[in-house]
């Protein structure tokens, strides 16, 4: 059995300092076929991460939306330094360029169903704490400039 004195002090944390969540896009086309993997393996194989930086993503596969399981939850993210928000935040990535095209109903339906209703309930997050990359890293237009974070703040209070 391993025991890692930083892992364990992570998890302890981690778990109990959740107050985020934070929206990204992959900045890529969402091609119908599973780009997730991809990601996985460009965070770890060239970037050098233990993993994939994102706790969640939701991505397009074969004309339906799925939601995608990532790092584990108590883990701290690799995907947004700025605020402590890898310390405090749970991550989503929606795959696709929400720079270019706005999300669809579809899209955000299952986004808010299936990750974010869920971790605002599991760690007791209000929706107002529901927040873009850009929020923290001013330099970036993530999760994408036609990415409307009050609509999806509106859909989680809708079902909470
Ligand atoms: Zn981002």
């Amino acid at each position: 059995m391993d025991f890692c004195y930083l892992c364990c002090l992570e998890n302890e944390w981690g778990e109990h300092m959740k107050s985020h969540i934070i929206i990204h896009h992959s900045l890529t086309e969402d091609g119908q076929t599973v780009s997730w993997g991809a990601i996985e393996r460009y965070h770890r194989e060239t970037m050098g991460w233990e993993d994939v930086g994102y706790h969640a993503g939701v991505e397009l596969i074969g004309g339906e939306y799925y939601a995608l399981f990532g790092r584990a939850e108590y883990r701290f993210a690799a995907a947004c330094k700025e605020g402590a928000m890898n310390q405090v935040g749970l991550h989503v990535c929606c795959v696709g360029n929400y720079d270019s095209i706005a999300p669809t109903d579809c899209m955000l339906n299952v986004l808010v169903r299936r990750v974010l209703a869920p971790w605002c309930d599991r760690y007791n997050i209000g929706a107002e704490n529901i927040q873009g990359h850009r929020d923290y890293a001013h330099y970036k237009t993530c999760p994408g400039l036609l990415f409307d974070l009050n609509l999806v703040r509106d859909l989680v209070r809708r079902i909470l």
